[in-house]
């Protein structure tokens, strides 16, 4: 299966994706883990985005999608992934419609974590990321507002609302069972 997970920073993605991905058999691919990887390793790439995560802006989408198209390429991607925090804006899901593609391939479902942002706002306060300050926080759901939120127009045709609110293990199973009914 070829899935995306959307929803604002807080709404659980990346715990939901961790299980998402190991029940569904599918490498769970996150770009925000995969750029904190390059930072903490202290690579070129790492240097040249660290200064937009610290702040909660978006890399520059030539930066993101070369590194996505390169994670996609990989063989463990090639019968499916689960994508995590890409994409963010419509200019790069049509980067990735295009990677697609030339594969022939398409995206099953695309999941979307519904919270109320009151909810997550709390939620990050207590997580306690380095970039979890509650500027950042702000900058970050207003981000996803204007440039992430209107993917859920992008692909109304294959999107799954799951409401995010209550037990990592309630709010899997309503992952787990929507993602099942399409497929
Ligand atoms: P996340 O772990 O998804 O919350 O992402 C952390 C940070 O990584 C974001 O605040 C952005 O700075 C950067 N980032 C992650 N995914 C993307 C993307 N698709 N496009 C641009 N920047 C991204």
């Amino acid at each position: 299966m070829r899935l995306l997970l959307v929803g604002p920073p807080g709404a659980g993605k990346g715990t939901q994706a961790a299980v998402l991905s190991e029940e569904l058999g599918i490498p769970h691919i996150s770009t925000g883990a995969l750029f904190r990887e390059h930072i903490d390793g202290g690579t070129p790439l790492g240097r040249q985005v660290k200064e937009y995560l610290d702040v909660g802006r978006l890399v520059p989408d030539e930066v993101t999608n070369e590194m996505v198209r390169e994670r996609l390429a990989e063989p463990d991607a090639a019968e499916g992934f689960l994508l995590d925090g890409f994409p963010r804006n419509t200019a790069q899901a049509e980067v990735l419609a295009g990677m697609l593609r030339e594969q022939d391939a398409e995206l099953d479902a695309v999941v979307e974590l519904d919270v109320p942002e009151d909810e997550v706002v709390e939620r990050l306060l207590t997580r306690g990321r380095d970039d979890d300050t509650e500027d950042v926080i702000r900058h970050r759901q207003q981000i996803y507002r204007s440039e992430t939120a209107p993917l859920l127009d992008f692909y109304s045709d294959r999107l799954v609302t799951v409401h995010a609110v209550g037990s990592v293990e309630e709010i899997s199973e309503r992952a787990l069972d929507s993602v099942r009914a399409v497929r």
